[in-house]
């Protein structure tokens, strides 16, 4: 199965969700358009865990250009309230592990989508770090300068 609007040529062999963008391995797909494709993650933390991708082979967030970023957004935004429906959740983490450190297994971006449930004994997106630095106000402010650039 080839879908469509994608250019395969520039896949990576190795790559598990190019292999599912290309029809090679199967997948419950929930969203798809030219650019953007969404299907449930095959190692749910929750039902209805979604992963949403970019079809194109991208490593980090920081690769995805302007207009295939609101198409990916787009499709997060539109999805993220419809699985909550479908499975009854009473909330949702969305996010993104980028790089290896931050506990990216698959070398594409991926947002997930993971449904929450009032006493499921999960955490926050604030648990994912280690222990929390003690950051100085002048270290806050020369990082945040640095980042602005
Ligand atoms: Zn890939």
């Amino acid at each position: 199965m080839i879908r469509r609007g994608v250019d395969l040529s520039h896949m990576p062999d190795d790559c598990v969700f190019c292999s599912i963008v290309a029809g090679e391995i199967p997948a419950r797909t929930v969203h798809e358009t030219d650019e953007v494709l969404a299907f449930l993650d095959a190692n749910p933390l929750a039902p209805g865990h979604t992963l949403v991708i970019p079809k194109v082979h991208v490593r980090h967030v920081g690769e995805i250009d302007d207009d295939l970023t609101s198409e990916l957004f787009a499709a997060v935004a539109e999805l993220t309230p419809r699985i909550r429906d479908v499975v009854n959740a009473d909330a949702a983490n969305v996010g993104i592990n980028d790089g290896r450190a931050a506990g990216q297994e698959v070398p594409h971006v991926h947002v997930h989508v993971i449904p929450r449930f009032e006493g499921d004994d999960g955490s926050p997106i604030h648990a994912v770090a280690g222990e929390r630095p003690e950051l100085t106000d002048d270290e806050l402010d020369a990082i945040a300068a640095d980042i602005t650039g």
